[in-house]
């Protein structure tokens, strides 16, 4: 089986979708075989691989609202899109998706429903990144369910800490009854300005906040990463070398086999 990440930050704005997408490019620069979920209504991971959501027949919706016993390998392969590299596929959004949590509020397994749909994948992916959407509803549940990972993009902004407590306790709850074996690898700092105080207090609260936990790679704020979804490509395709672009792969080096950049210490 793939394994699963799930990018999840209620508050909109931290950087989940630049940190899910990025990620995703950079894990199939270097060989493997990825699938990006876009789990978000605003359908920025879609659009930011340069997959135009108004050519779409169908997203992520249709196979979250079908009768899971329907579903197989092909109904969900035919809704998956080829993204910018060779080894990078999308599940992608649609406005469409606004509805899923009305649709699925009386369904059976609601909560289960992203993860028997990748199920029927097996083995055709070796990663899977889910986007999620700025909210703890059914969605973000469903992307909490068919993890094994969760990433916490925290901006280095004021109100940083705000809502936290509420992911933690869902993703607790969710651990509890859907998922016990999700695990949280950690929070990445992202928006980072160094020559900021606020900046470097935001980013030691964090890590006094959640000793351990703080992935030691910093997202800098890097105008780059800004445009690149513009462009209908990841940054680290835009521009292989910017700052921000440079911090992702040290991140997905980190995030995906545990190494450090540097010094190869845990914090
Ligand atoms: P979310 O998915 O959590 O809503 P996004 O990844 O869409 O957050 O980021 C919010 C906005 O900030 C987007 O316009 C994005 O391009 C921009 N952005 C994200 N990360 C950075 C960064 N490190 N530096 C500068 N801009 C960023
Ligand atoms: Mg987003």
């Amino acid at each position: 089986m793939a394994r699963t990440y799930a990018i999840v930050n209620q508050k909109g704005g931290v950087g989940k979708t630049t940190t899910a997408v990025n990620l995703a490019a950079i894990a199939a620069e270097q060989g493997l075989r990825v699938l990006l979920v876009d789990a978000d209504p605003q359908a920025n991971a879609t659009s930011g691989m340069g997959i135009d959501r108004s050519n779409l027949e169908a997203c992520i919706y249709d196979i979250l609202v079908a009768d899971p016993d329907s579903l197989s390998s092909d109904t969900v392969e035919g809704i998956i899109c080829h993204g910018p590299l060779d080894l990078l596929w999308v599940l992608p959004a649609t406005i469409d998706l606004a509805g899923a949590d009305m649709s699925l509020a009386t369904s059976i397994a609601r909560e289960q429903r992203l993860r028997r749909a990748l199920s029927c994948l097996a083995n055709q992916y070796q990663i899977v990144i889910i986007d999620t959407a700025p909210s703890l509803g059914l969605l973000t549940v469903n992307s909490l369910t068919a993890a094994d990972t969760v990433l916490i993009p925290i901006q280095c902004e004021y109100y940083a800490l705000e809502g936290l407590s509420q992911l933690l306790h869902v993703v607790r709850l969710v651990q509890a009854d859907l998922n016990p074996s999700l695990r949280i690898e950690g929070v990445v700092l992202t928006m980072y300005d160094g020559r900021t105080n606020l900046s470097r207090q935001v980013a030691e609260q964090v890590r006094t906040h959640f000793p351990g936990r703080v992935l030691d790679t910093v997202i800098p704020r890097n105008v780059r990463l800004a445009e690149a979804p513009s462009h209908g490509l990841p940054a680290v395709l835009y521009d292989s070398h910017c700052s921000g672009s440079m911090a992702y792969r040290a991140l997905a080096k980190e995030v995906f086999t545990g190494e450090k950049e540097g010094s190869g210490k845990r914090s």
